[in-house]
This record gives C-alpha cells, structure tokens and sequence, in this order.
C-alpha cells in the first residue's frame, strides 16, 4: 500500500474516539472540569477528535494514582522490569503500521518517517533501557578495615514529564523508557496541539503496566503543565520544549528543590568544508543528503541543521547542487509512503514559519528556493504545508539566530577553519552541529571546539539510544539516552558499614 486511509475512514489502520479522556489509574478519566478542546489534523486542517482539557485537579488525581502505584513498582527487581519493557517494545512493533498513521494524522509529519525512524527508534530505546537496568551495577569500597561503603541505585519516586509537539510518541517514549527502567512512577503531559497518538499508545500498552505507574494528563501550558511542574508531589520533571518555556520550569522546580532535564531549543550549524566536493560520488552524494535534512520532520526537529556554513571556494557550485536537491524534495499527502515532507504540526507553527520568511526577506536576506506555503490543492487544501525554503544571508540576522523551527534553512560563507568555528558558536544554542569533511585533523579540531552537546561527522540526524544526547548552553541541562540517563532517574544511597 503506498497511501494509507484517513483515519476513520473505511480500510485505515487506526481508528480514533471521538473524545478521549485523561489515562489516570490505568482507566480512561474525565476531566474533573468536564472541559474539552478540539483537535486537528494538520493533514487537512480538520477538527477529528476531542480531548480532555486538564486542570490541577486532574494533575492531583494523577498524582494520587502515581503514588498509591508506586510503593509496589519502585521495589520491582530491574529483571521484572525490564520483561514488561521488552513486552511494550514488543507491542510497539507488533503495531507499527498503526502507530505511525496516529502519529501522522495527530502531527503531520511523513508516515515514512514515523515507520522508518521514529517507531523503530521507540522499540529500540525500550529494549536498551530493559537492557541497561539488569546491566547496571551498585558499587562497594572497602573504607579502612573495618568500614565499608555501599552505593545503591534507588527510583525518585513519582516524577513529572513534559513534552512538545514534534515527535510525540518518540519524545514520550524517550522520557517514559528510562523512568521506568528505573523503578519511577510517571505523570505525562503531551502538547495540546499532538495529544491523541500518545493516548493509543498508551491504550495500547495498558494491560502490559500496573494501573497508576503512567498517567496521563492532557492540556495546555500553564493551566495544566504548570500544576505538575511546580508540584510538591514529583521528585523529578523532565522537559522537552521553548527554551523560555524551560527558563519557567526550572524556576517551578527550584520552588521544590527538585531536579530537571531540560532538552530546549537549538540553531545546528551544519559545517561543509572545501574538500567535500573532492571525493568520491558517493561522499559526495551524502553530504547533499546532508544539506537537506534542514527539511526533515518538516524541519521541526530540535537538532535541524538550520543554519548551513559552506567553505567560500566551493560556495556556488555546492549551494547550485543542494537547491537543486532540495527542489526534488518530495511534498504530499503525509499518508502517502512516497511523501518525503508532509505538514507543519499547527496552524500557529504555520505562521510562525511564514513570519520568519517574511523577517529574513525584510532583513536582506536572498531567497534561493521556497519562500511560501505549498498549496498542495484537494484534500489537503487546509492542511499546513511551507515549501522548503533556502536562504542566503549573514550569521547577525535573526534567521540565522532565532529557532524557527520549520524547512528553513539559513546558508552563509565561510572563510577557513577558524572562520567556521566562529560563526557556528556565534549562538544562544548549542544541542547539534555537523561537520562535513574526510580531513581527520580538521574532524578532530572542529569537534572539540564546537559548543554542543552533540557533533555528526560526515552524518545529521542520527539517534541511537546509546549515545548521549543534550545541550550546551541555552539548549538545555542533563543528557537523554544513554546508560548515563538511568542516574537522572535515580538516587544514590549511601550505606557506610562498620563491622
Ligand atoms: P513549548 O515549550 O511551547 O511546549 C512544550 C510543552 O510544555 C508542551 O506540552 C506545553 O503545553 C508545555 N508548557 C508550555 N508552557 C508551560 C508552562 N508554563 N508550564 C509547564 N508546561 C508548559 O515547546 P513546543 O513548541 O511544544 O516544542 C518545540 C520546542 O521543543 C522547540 O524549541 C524545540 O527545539 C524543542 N525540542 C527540543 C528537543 C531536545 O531534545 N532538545 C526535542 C524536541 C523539541
């Protein structure tokens, strides 16, 4: 099948409810409020289904079955753990072709995508983290003869998670999987604007997990986030979204001597040095490839390599090549298996984008393709589709400064290596940076001078679940992934033994 049905209609693989409910206690929940709000496809712009709109009240009940489930899990052994997270891993990918149309019909983005990549990568960082738990070792030191110390991992307890809009169930998948390795009880809060592929994932799931360890509460920032950031009841929250949004909860978190993760915003330099074009065809190819994943998950990724540094001896010729790459980029209906970009997550971000088309061409900068919204025509007449957009400008203006997050893509010219180096810390942010060259030397320089807290060679957009993965600077604090993101689940406990 190469387009997969509305869901809905007759033949899809998914099948929404018309209205879904907070998941709190292992039941469906209603909203202490009885509110609602609408949501809508960004395939075609339409309202398809209905979700509970939280308040603090529904945060509280939340909580109260995080806490009455959590004295049972968190004395769980990491073997039982990880059984019931290799069982959810196992259930992602019995269920894949489902998965991805929710998310794709809730988000937007190419189902392509989702199969290759985004679910693939869930059922991955599931099965390492059942891993890593039975894995993970306590330590003992011998003191002085007589004394002796013992090092435990214990779960915090109950913890709060927050997550933005665009990969929702692989950025809820990345918060739920280590938490729960570790022994935590989780209360998450999807965004309002992708609430309802995490909801089937979790209905999905439910019989695998004992009612209460996850809960979930949809609804907006501050009236629903907000009471679970700040909440005295978590001893953890971990947030993924707008660096100004995180600047809110740590202040939230500060309130309760609580610690955070916070995976912000980013402005990635992608680096092309001069001997890029010198090899052979296939190196060659990659590193075009490279250049357009600007436009990859419609450029709403965190890590979009938003800001393109090409060396000026091969600016023309580079830049020709990639624009006519880019141009190839195929935009559809996000269904379809062909479709290479599909739609903005909302409307707003919509604008967003347009706005900033509009800042950068106010600022001077030169327009190489794109530049508007893509009309695609039919069905997907309401939709929210921008065109992949190359601009040409200098590393002041605010296209190459502030997080637009959309298919665009600010291109500069730079001198030598140290040129380069310059302009890609000339920024607030430091999550991701790639560097494209076959000269070990510059490779090893630019990586270690290069402010952020992960750096592709030769590669963009690559996500094992093994490898570390945060920001320097304002992009965020603590690191996801990786053996190291049990600890930010865990406590240690000291014992000192005197015999
Ligand atoms: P956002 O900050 O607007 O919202 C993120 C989440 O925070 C949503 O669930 C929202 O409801 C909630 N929220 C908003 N205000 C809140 C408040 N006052 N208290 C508590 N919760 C609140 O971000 P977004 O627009 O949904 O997501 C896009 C951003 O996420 C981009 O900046 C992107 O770079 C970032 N992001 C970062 C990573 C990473 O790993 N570093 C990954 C994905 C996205």
């Amino acid at each position: 099948m190469s387009v997969y049905a509305n869901p809905g209609t007759d033949g899809s693989v998914v099948s929404f409810k018309p209205r879904y409910e907070h998941w709190i206690g292992g039941e469906w929940t209603a909203p202490a409020k009885g509110q609602y709000f609408e949501n809508v496809t960004p395939v075609t712009g339409q309202v398809f289904t209905e979700i509970a709109r939280g308040t603090a009240e529904d945060i509280e009940a939340a909580l109260d079955a995080a806490h009455a489930a959590a004295p049972a899990w968190t004395t769980t052994s990491p073997t039982e753990r990880a059984i019931i997270l290799n069982k959810i891993a196992d259930r992602i990918e019995e269920n894949l072709e489902l998965l991805a149309v929710a998310e794709t019909w809730d988000n937007g983005k190419a189902v392509r995508e989702t199969l290759n990549a985004d679910l693939p990568l869930a059922v991955d960082h599931f099965r390492y983290f059942a891993g890593a738990i039975r894995a993970q070792e306590g330590t003992l030191s011998q003191l002085d003869n007589d004394t002796t110390a013992y090092h435990f991992h214990e779960p915090l307890g109950v913890v709060g998670q927050i997550i933005p809009w665009n990969f929702p169930i692989l950025m809820g998948v990345w918060k739920l999987a280590p938490a729960l390795a570790a022994g935590n009880c989780v209360v998450l809060k999807p965004a309002e604007q992708t609430p309802a592929s995490i909801l089937v994932l979790i209905e999905l799931i439910a019989d695998l997990l004992p009612p209460g360890v996850v809960n979930i509460v949809n609804g907006f920032g501050v009236e629903c986030g907000k009471p679970l950031a700040s909440n005295p009841r978590i001893a953890k929250v971990a947030f993924t979204g707008e660096t100004t949004t995180g600047r809110l909860i740590m202040q939230y978190a500060s309130q309760n001597i609580i610690p955070v993760t916070l995976e912000l915003g980013g402005k990635s330099p992608n680096i092309f040095f001069d001997d890029v074009m010198a090899h052979d065809d296939a190196y060659w190819d990659k590193a075009q490839e490279g250049f357009t994943l600007f436009a990859l998950n419609q450029g709403e990724v965190c890590t979009c390599p938003s800001r393109a540094l090409i060396q000026s001896s091969i600016y023309d010729r580079f830049l020709d090549t990639v624009a006519e790459r880019t141009s190839r980029i195929v935009q559809g209906n996000p269904l379809d298996t062909e479709t290479m970009m599909g739609a903005q997550a909302s409307n707003d971000q919509l604008e967003k984008i347009l706005s900033y088309i509009d800042i950068g061409t106010q600022e001077g900068a030169k327009i190489r393709i794109g530049g508007a919204r893509a009309e695609l025509g039919g069905e997907l007449e309401g939709g929210f589709y921008v065109q992949p957009t190359i601009f040409e400008g200098d590393n002041s203006m605010r296209i190459f400064q502030e997080e637009i997050f959309g298919p665009v893509v600010a291109v500069t010219a730079f001198d030598d290596y140290d040129d380069a180096i310059a302009i890609a810390n000339d920024t607030l942010y430091g999550l991701g940076a790639g560097v494209w060259t076959r000269n070990g030397n510059t490779v090893y320089r630019a990586s270690r001078a290069i402010q952020a807290g992960r750096v592709w060679v030769n590669h963009f957009h690559n996500y094992p679940a093994h490898s570390a993965f945060g920001g320097y600077k304002s992009s965020g604090i603590g690191r996801e992934n990786h053996l190291m993101m049990l600890d930010h689940y865990q406590q240690t406990k000291n014992v000192l033994v005197s015999y």
